[in-house]
Order: structure tokens, then sequence, then C-alpha cells
């Protein structure tokens, strides 16, 4: 499905030769002209993206594959219908949310009203990653529409299929003067960062979300950084093990390991290890049957670079598990190392592919004490049947979010906002969360011209009188 540049000529992509100062100035402009305001207008355009997605299903799953290998089923369930999911969920929900909030009348204001009014921000920015090309750009971009916000979409360019399709069709399907796409790589980015937004919402790495801060904070501009990091697994000896390596397992291979929240190392006693290792391999055996590497369900590295860097983690290292590579295809097979030191490059950097480390600690204490030596993780998971065991971590680790006894499901369950803490991000969307991101809650006092509370008032005014009562 790849779209030749040719093509979007036509399409009311952004002319990048005409400078992104212009681009912002021009959105602002429409912002500032109260088109997107109105809930009808908000809905439409929602419904409107809801049917891109319908109507260019095809092409979106050709170029996810294309990109990442990646399966029909994965596709859809993590990109696709989340995104439509946010949709529904923001259309039937507007309504309400954009509602002023009424706060409770006290004595001093008896005769007023007080409430809490959703602004939109203005011009919101927001810059998508590689791996999960449509939703981590659509779903944030579908609540910053459902606040009333312009919204410039950036998609990563290394997802290049997917990016030049959603290049192509979101300003057939959008209104293309409030919610243009800008394409480009870090250079032109950086350029684009320069100009002023009212909202930065950046989805990446935690290295390229410290400079998205800084060009942020030249205008004190709000932003949601939805970074990485290493996301660390505990397992002790109470967990149904079987299960416990079987939810492991599922969440180290979708997308090929490249998630956000993937579980990045494993930490457990030589002997939960042992037990894990074999209820890995029939998990493995169970989910692919044959060859994994002609398994339909199966992706592959996003780039060379990637794969490179992903093999080198590799070396030196003890495969317990896998291990297989093939470069001409970028494929690595899901592989598990033990004897792994604390020290070993694997465990320096977020790993983003199929390689799973376990690094043996001698109980609940030492794993504690090691991720808290680390950057506060996106995501923790701890297997264990012992309600002490999942206090414990609760209160003594701080993690973006947590998933108890499996993986990866806390990003899903409905109601749950999504985001890090220190180094793996700040601010969380998703539902209600979403919205609630790109509007500024401005607090409103609407004062009644009532004679009687006017008198009572009076003792605001100078002359003022001796206060004859303590505070
Ligand atoms: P990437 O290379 O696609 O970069 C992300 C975006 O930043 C792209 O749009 C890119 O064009 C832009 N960018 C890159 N360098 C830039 C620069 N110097 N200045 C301005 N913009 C720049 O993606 P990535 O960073 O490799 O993505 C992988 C990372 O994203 C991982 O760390 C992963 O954990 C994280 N991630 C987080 C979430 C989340 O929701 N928290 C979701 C997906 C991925």
């Amino acid at each position: 499905p790849h779209i030749p540049r040719a093509k979007l000529d036509h399409a009311s992509v952004v002319d990048l030769d005409s400078g992104s100062g212009g681009l912002v100035e021009r959105t602002r402009s429409v912002f500032r002209s109260g088109r997107t305001l109105p809930a009808s207008f908000r809905r439409q355009q929602l419904q409107n993206l809801m049917r891109m997605l319908d109507d260019e299903q095809e092409t979106l799953l050709k170029c996810l594959h294309e990109d990442l290998r990646k399966s029909k089923h994965e596709s859809l369930v993590s990109e696709i219908f989340i995104v439509k999911h946010q949709i529904k969920k923001h259309l039937s929900n507007l309504g309400k949310w954009m509602k002023p909030e009424k706060v409770p009348r006290t004595l001093e204001n008896f005769f007023d009203d007080l409430y809490i009014y959703k602004e939109p921000y203005g011009v919101v920015l927001v810059i998508g990653a590689w791996n999960y090309p449509i939703l981590v750009l659509l779903a944030p971009v579908v609540g910053a529409i459902a606040a009333g916000n312009c919204v410039i979409i950036k998609p990563s360019e290394l997802a290049q299929a997917t990016s030049h399709a959603l290049e192509t069709l979101l300003p057939k399907y959008l209104d293309n003067e409030c919610y243009p796409v800008f394409t480009g790589g870090p250079e032109k980015t950086s350029e684009l960062l320069k100009e002023r937004f009212d909202y930065i919402f950046y989805t990446g790495s935690s290295q390229v979300g410290k400079l998205i801060h800084q060009a942020a904070s030249r205008y004190l501009t709000p932003t949601t950084l939805e970074l990485g990091g290493k996301s660390p697994v505990y397992v002790d000896a109470s967990a149904n093990l079987q299960l416990a390596a079987k939810r492991l397992f599922w969440g180290k291979i979708q997308n090929s390991g490249q998630v956000c929240i993937a579980p990045d190392y494993v930490l457990c006693t030589k002997d939960v290890q042992i037990k894990l290792l074999g209820y890995i391999e029939k998990a493995m055996k169970e989910f692919f049957q044959g060859t994994i590497k002609n398994s339909p369900d199966f992706g592959r590295i996003i780039n060379q670079r990637h794969f490179e860097r992903l093999t080198q983690l590799l070396k030196n290292q003890n495969i317990a598990i896998g291990g297989h590579i093939d470069a001409d295809e970028r494929f690595i097979s899901p592989t598990v190392l033990i004897d792994v030191q604390p020290g070993d490059r694997i465990m320096q950097e977020e790993i983003f592919g199929p390689l799973l480390p376990i690094v043996n600690v001698s109980g609940e204490d030492d794993a504690i004490e090691f991720i808290n030596s680390r950057e506060k993780p996106l995501a923790l998971y701890v297997f264990t049947n012992n309600s002490g065991t999942k206090k414990k971590f609760l209160e003594r680790t701080s993690s973006g979010g947590v998933t108890i006894n499996d993986t990866i499901m806390h990003l899903v369950a409905e109601g749950l906002p999504f985001g890090g803490v220190g180094q793996s991000g700040m601010g969380a969307y998703k539902d209600r969360a979403s919205f609630d991101t790109f509007v500024h809650k401005k607090s409103v006092l609407s004062r009644s011209y009532n004679i009687l509370g006017e008198k009572i008032e009076s003792v605001k005014y100078p002359p003022y009188k001796e206060f004859n009562t303590k505070f």
C-alpha cells in the first residue's frame, strides 16, 4: 500500500516550505474564529474520523503489516479498535464532559454561581511514535478534538507506510484547517517546536521527551509526555507459574516486544526461574506451533538500526530459549536470557524487542531495592498470590501503572488513565482523562447584584472597620 509521495501533491498535507510558523499562525487564527467550539462540530469531526477508520481499514492494516509485519489481529485489537472505542466513548459522553461543573455555594457566595468551565487550550501539537503509529497518534487526537482544540497532527516518520497513508487520508476526512497533518523527522520537528503551541502531547522515547519539554518551556507550554523505560516483572513462588509464564510471554511478544509497557526484564529466584523457563517454552509451543518465523502472528523489528541494536544486546549473553535471527527479514525470535547481571548492557536501556533477561534476586525486598535503584518505570508487573506482597510493591515502588498477575492489561482496562511518572512520563490519558487533558479547567465565579448579598459584603469596602472577632 505504499502511497507515492507525488500523490500527496493534492492532499492538504502541510507544505513544509511555507514554514511551520505560518502553519501554526494559520491554525491559531482558525481556532480564534471559534469554528471548533460547537459540540456539533466536534461530533462531526469525530464521526468523520470514525468513518476514515471504517472506510480505510484495509489500507491501514496493509500499512501496519508493511511497517512492522503486524498481524491483522494485533492491528485491529491494539490499534484500530482502541481508537474507535475512544471515539465512541468521547461521542457518547461529550455533552456531559463539556458541561461546566457546578461547585456548591457556601454562605459567602449564597447568591452567586460557581463553576468550572472546560476551555480548550487552543492549538495543540500531537506527536506520535512508530510502534503503534495509529493508536498513539490518533487516541490523543480524539481527546483534543472532543475538547474543542485545533490540532497539528505529527505522525512518526519511522512507520513509513502508515505515516504516508495517514498524511493522505486524514485531510480527506477531517477539517484540514483545524487539524492539519505535519510530516517530517527530527530536524523538521525541531523547527516546528520553536513555534508557540498551547499544548504539546508527545509519545516517544524519554531522551526526545526531554527535548520536547525543553522546547515547551520557552513559552511555558503545558505538556503530556508519554515515554518509555524498563518495565520490571517480579514473580514469586506463590504465583500460578504456568499462567504467569503464559501472560508474561504474551506481553513480550506483542508487536515483537516493541511496546512501551512490554515486560522488559524479570526478577525472580533461581527456583522460580527454572519453573518459569519450562512454562515459557510450553507457551511458545502453544502460541506458534511450528516455526515462529513463519507464523503470521509474530512481527518484525521496525528498521535496521533497531535490529542491530537488539542483536548487540544479545552479545555475551546466556540464551536459555530462542536466539534465532534472520537479518534479511529483521526477524528476532522471542529470546529468554539467564544469568544476566545488573551491569550488563541489556539492563541499561529499554529493550524494545523480543528479548527477556532474567535477573536473579533473593526475594521481594531484594527486587524492590533493585527497582528503586533505577528510573521510575512506565509499568510494573507483579505475579504473586500473596496479598502482603502486592501491598508492599504498591507502597514501596513507583511506576506509571501496575498490573498484578498479568502484563499490559492495565492499558486496556476501562476507566484507568494511562501515563508515566518520572522518566517514564508526565500526565495521563484515555477515556475521560483524554478529554480532561486537553481542556483548561477555568474557575468561574459569576456574581449576582442581590441587595442583601451586597449588604452582607459591605465590610469589604473602605473605610475599613476594626475586626472584633478572631479568625
Ligand atoms: P520515534 O523515533 O517515532 O519518535 C517519536 C516522535 O518524536 C516521532 O514523531 C519523531 O519524529 C519525533 N522526534 C524524534 N526525534 C526528535 C527530535 N530530536 N526532536 C523532535 N522530535 C523528534 O519513536 P521512538 O522515540 O523511538 O519511540 C519509541 C519510544 O516511545 C519507546 O521508548 C517507547 O517506550 C515509547 N513509547 C511510549 C508510549 C507511551 O504511551 N508511553 C507509547 C509508545 C511508545
